[in-house]
């Protein structure tokens, strides 16, 4: 699926402005700068294609790409911008957690962890909020060249532990560098298997 042409369709403000669900959809949120725009170009190969301007705190929307003709991908806003608007930040940060808890078609949330800091206080929220709602999410922890292996594997055992008190809804972790290309196909085969339904 990770093969076909990547068109973009839809950026939505505000929940009215969300296009219809009709297709099973895959999101991909963090924190802004976790890499979340490499890692997409990465599994797509055509990211900077339709890729528009991804500013922080200028285009905070959903943005919604279709991946041929059966799977959408959805780029969720990064969170966590010291000089965001609080207003601003407010309404999309309202409209992503509305979509992530109650979207119809949304098959998985890929939280994007930056191996070297691990989860903050809003990546737990999203869990939680992922719990509650009974969202499939995975942990993808990005960026693994930064740090060595043996810290890879830390902070992968370190990010289970905590999450194991609440593991109904997530799925195996996965580790990623969109710079060298490690657990990119992976990665692709995982969410290619949740995008048949
Ligand atoms: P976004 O804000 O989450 O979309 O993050 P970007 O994809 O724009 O990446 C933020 C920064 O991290 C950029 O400077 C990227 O070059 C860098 N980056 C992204 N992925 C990787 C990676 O796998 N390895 C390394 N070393 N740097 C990365």
């Amino acid at each position: 699926v990770f093969r076909n042409k990547l068109t973009f369709f839809a950026a939505a403000k505000i929940s009215s402005s969300l296009p219809p669900a009709e297709l099973p959809e895959i999101a991909f949120a963090g924190r802004s700068n976790v890499g979340k725009s490499s890692l997409l170009n990465a599994l797509t190969r055509q990211w900077g294609v339709v890729r528009t301007s991804d500013k922080p705190g200028l285009t905070q929307t959903l943005n919604f790409f279709k991946l041929g003709p059966k799977l959408c991908l959805v780029d969720l806003p990064g969170y966590g911008f010291a000089y965001a608007k609080e207003e601003v930040k407010e309404a999309w940060e309202e409209l992503a957690k509305e979509y992530v808890s109650t979207r119809v078609g949304l098959r998985r949330v890929c939280l994007l962890i930056d191996t070297k800091w691990g989860m903050n206080p809003r990546d737990h929220e999203l869990v939680d909020l992922m719990e509650r709602s009974k969202t499939k999410y995975q942990i993808v922890l990005t960026k693994t060249d930064t740090v060595f292996p043996i810290d890879v594997a830390r902070r992968a055992m370190q990010i289970e532990e905590s999450l194991k008190a609440k593991k109904s809804a997530v799925q195996p972790l996965m580790m990623v560098s969109s710079k060298t290309g490690a657990g990119i196909r992976s990665l692709r085969t995982a969410l290619a298997t949740v995008a048949r339904f």
